[in-house]
């Protein structure tokens, strides 16, 4: 399957000399939607996996489907002030300043087996956010996948105490 023709690069966004790798040409289509489901389920080669944990936003697409498929639940991370129960919040730096990622601190129960799932690996920042939460509330990251890497970036470094998969790479 030709994931990569349905990727379409948006130059100049979110802001100018950024080449946005545009994902929704894919969603929006039935066949591949399923498709790239499964071979992201694929990337897991059987392990067991209890949670699997997605970051705002873009990681709420593949991320329930995900769980559903390896029979896991979903837990989402979420930026500050969007969680409604008592948080756990990372802040982690940008290349301008920092931001910071949010996890109920209920969502993971000690021993977890948990996936961590977004769309884009960029420069990592957000994926490591998510792992430190994660294993501040006591669970064991099994594998982060991604169906996009942006190699070039080496995002990779700032996640390699990790079994880290992604389905494309640029
Ligand atoms: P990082 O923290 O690794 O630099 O950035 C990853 C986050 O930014 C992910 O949550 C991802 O959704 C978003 N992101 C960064 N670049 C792109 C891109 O080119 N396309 C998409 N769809 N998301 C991106």
């Amino acid at each position: 399957m030709d994931f990569k023709s349905f990727i379409r690069d948006v130059p100049n966004f979110p802001k100018e000399g950024v080449i946005f790798k545009d994902i929704t040409l894919l969603l929006q289509n039935p066949e591949m939607l399923k498709q790239t489901a499964e071979a992201l389920a694929q990337l897991l080669n059987d392990q067991k996996i209890d949670k699997v944990v997605g970051m705002e936003s873009r990681g709420f697409i593949f991320g329930p489907i995900l769980a559903s498929k390896l029979n896991a639940g979903f837990v989402p991370i979420r930026k500050p002030g969007k969680l409604p129960y008592t948080t756990l919040s990372e802040t982690y730096d940008l290349e301008y300043g920092t931001d910071t990622l949010e996890i109920h601190i209920d969502s993971i129960t000690k021993g977890d087996r948990v996936l961590i799932h977004d769309d884009v690996l960029a420069t990592g920042g957000t994926a490591s956010a998510a792992c430190k939460l994660v294993e501040k509330l006591g669970g064991t990251i099994v594998q982060c996948n991604f169906l996009i890497e942006l190699s070039f970036l080496e995002g990779v470094s700032k996640i390699a105490d990790y079994q880290v998969k992604s389905l494309l790479t640029y």
